[in-house]
């Protein structure tokens, strides 16, 4: 098949490149959008990634063009309408699981830094100061951890936890019995988010999930709380989490995702003027650490999520049932 990959870099290039099963590739750095569609007439199948905007309008136009597949090399479908595409006759089918344990590993990096702050101590060291002023942390065994969606990467991060010796405490709309017979306490979202040291977003983003993060949920966190969200950047009402930040109720955040990270993240801006002033306010504060997206990015996970879009590639174009579509709910 002739596929029409988006948003590329060198990475992407290299191991799709070396999972490939014999379909005809042609790389685009440009993210797939209104403006991008009409680079995929000729094409059999479209794969995006995370920023890439499959709406409607975007359909009709891969429909026109003769686009026959949507592949996702990435587990959230946020970006795609399903619905629309289903209507088109045209499946989508993504990576629901690659790795979740580098996602999860990611977001207790995150944590990690935030807490024992050795991303200041490195700059310090260099520089010749060996001074422990504002350095301190806390332990994380015994601390309460709201676990917020423990779905693949929420159960992996539960198990980082437990090496930890947190106490775990989780909320999500299917409990997972095993999780909670290995320890972990399930409770209303009110519950699991009260008096919990560090809260971790790990459910999908959807119409019920956006925002829950909000002036008003904030107030049910501890003073001085952490948030971590490696999941995706509208689970957070971005504004109130400022708010939070500037009078403490939220004492520290931790970000692999954002709102508007379509128009920044995976690209170099250092010689630019930043427009984008909420992403500037996050930056300025000394207990906010924010990473680019980066939470999949091990060599593990690249060659799972190559390996799985060449297989999805491979059963549609072998008229076999796609074991990993995304259907409509
Ligand atoms: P998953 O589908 O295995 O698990 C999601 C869990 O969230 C499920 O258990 C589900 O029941 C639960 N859930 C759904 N709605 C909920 C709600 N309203 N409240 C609480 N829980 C709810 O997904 P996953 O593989 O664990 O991935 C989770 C998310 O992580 C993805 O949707 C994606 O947005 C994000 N992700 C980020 C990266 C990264 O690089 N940072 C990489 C992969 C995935």
């Amino acid at each position: 098949m002739r596929i029409a990959i988006f948003s590329t870099y060198t990475y992407d290039e290299a191991y799709l490149s070396r999972f490939n099963t014999g379909h005809e590739l042609t790389f685009f750095v440009l993210p797939l959008n209104e403006q991008t569609v009409t680079l995929t007439q000729g094409y059999d199948a479209i794969c995006i990634f995370v920023n890439d905007t499959v709406n409607k309008e975007v359909l009709e136009v891969l429909h026109k063009n003769g686009v026959r597949l949507v592949v996702l090399r990435c587990a959230g479908f946020n970006n795609v309408d399903v619905a629309a595409a289903a209507q088109l006759n045209i499946p989508v089918v993504r990576v629901p699981a690659y790795s979740p344990e580098a996602v999860a590993e990611h977001a207790m990096a995150l944590i990690l830094t935030l807490n024992r702050k050795t991303h200041k101590a490195y700059n310090r060291v260099r520089e010749g100061n060996f001074s422990l002023e504002k350095l301190i942390g806390f332990n994380l065994h015994e601390r309460k951890v709201a676990v917020i969606g423990t779905g693949n990467i929420g159960k992996a991060f539960c198990n980082i936890l437990r090496g930890f010796g947190c106490r775990i405490y989780a909320y999500d709309i299917y409990p997972d019995p095993e999780m909670a017979a290995s320890g972990v306490t399930y409770g209303s979202l009110e519950e699991t988010l009260a008096d919990a040291d560090i809260v971790s977003l790990h459910c999908p983003l959807m119409d019920s999930t956006h925002q829950m993060i909000n002036a008003e949920t904030l107030q049910l966190f501890k003073k001085g709380a952490m948030l971590i969200n490696t999941s995706r950047g509208g689970l957070i009402n971005t504004v109130d989490v400022i708010a939070a930040l500037k009078h403490g109720q939220l004492g520290y955040l931790g970000l692999d995702v954002y709102e508007q990270e379509g128009k920044l993240f995976f690209q170099d801006y250092s010689e630019d003027v930043i427009q984008d002033d909420m992403i500037l306010r996050l930056i300025s504060f000394p207990n906010v650490l924010i990473t680019s997206h980066q939470g999949f990015f091990t060599q593990e996970a690249m060659e799972q999520i190559a390996t799985i879009t060449f297989r999805n590639i491979d059963e549609f174009a072998s008229s076999i049932e796609l074991s990993n579509q995304v259907k409509v709910s």
